[in-house]
């Protein structure tokens, strides 16, 4: 397998290219490629920049030009429902665009001519995603992230939801907003600005993927605030150490597209 490791921001995958064994770097498309191995899986990581149309370039450039066989995205996200707090992580079980309406001509969300509103990563990635994060919950957690950070952040016991996250261009910091998408989209857990577009590229191009959110807000009137704190300090730290133990699993146990992928 070769993976492919996205973000949005530079500080949310802090320490992965460091983690690399063998890097070489390649720009294409003003984006920054960094290929080699880490923890024994054939790797390569890059920068999206923020937005839908940012992440599918990405996306397709790593499947069509760096060969790679499966997709990860880290990255953080505002919470998408009441039960989900800052400091949770979320595995994508579905993913939706959210600022997509050609209604009256089609329904809303529905990507025009797809027939389709909800994009399915691979269950199989998912579920070892998850697992990856439930351990780091259990066994990192406490030892990496600072107690004043977790008491900044009121990070108790986080806990990792499976759940439909959404997708648009916009930074959504508005109560009113979150209620009506929570109202419109039954299972929401996260909103955030590029996931749904990745999904939809992976989808089209018949390739696993999976997404990976740490909650960094409210996504109400308070979400901007200690915003990139919370990103350098908390995000960054679980993407790194739930990538390490993902791939240390992968290298341990590959996929297996009978198995693991059923369903997708
Ligand atoms: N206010 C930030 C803007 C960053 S954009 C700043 O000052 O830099 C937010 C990034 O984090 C996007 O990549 C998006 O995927 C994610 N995100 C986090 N919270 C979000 C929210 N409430 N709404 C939309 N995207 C969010």
């Amino acid at each position: 397998m070769r993976l492919g490791i996205i973000s949005a921001l530079q500080e949310e995958q802090l320490g992965l290219v460091e983690a690399m064994r063998g890097p070489s770097r390649l720009i294409h498309g003003m984006r920054e490629y960094r290929t080699g191995k880490l923890w024994e899986i054939d790797a390569v990581c890059v920068l999206s920049r923020i937005g839908k149309v940012a992440a599918a370039m990405t996306a397709t450039t790593l499947v069509e030009k760096f060969g790679v066989t499966h997709i990860l995205f880290t990255g953080v996200a505002g919470a998408g429902d009441t039960s989900v707090q800052v400091g949770d992580i979320v595995v994508a079980e579905a993913l939706v665009q959210h600022d997509m309406d050609a209604s009256p001509l089609f329904p809303r969300f529905e990507v025009p001519l797809t027939g389709l509103t909800h994009f399915q990563p691979d269950h199989g990635l998912s579920l070892r995603l998850s697992r990856a994060a439930h351990d780091f919950l259990e066994r990192d957690f406490l030892e990496v992230i600072e107690e004043n950070e977790r008491q900044a952040f009121r990070l108790a016991q986080p806990r990792v939801h499976r759940g439909l996250v959404a997708s648009g261009d916009q930074f959504v910091n508005d109560g009113k907003h979150i209620d009506g998408l929570n109202q419109a989209l039954p299972g929401l857990v996260a909103v955030e600005m590029e996931g749904a577009a990745v999904a939809q590229v992976c989808h089209e191009l018949g390739v696993p993927c999976a997404v990976l959110r740490t909650i960094s807000d409210n996504a109400n009137e308070h979400a901007a605030i200690d915003f990139m704190r919370f990103v350098k300090s908390v995000a960054a730290q679980y993407a790194f150490h739930i990538t390490r133990r993902i791939c240390r699993d992968l290298a341990e146990a590959p996929l297996q597209a009978s198995r693991d992928s059923a369903g997708t």
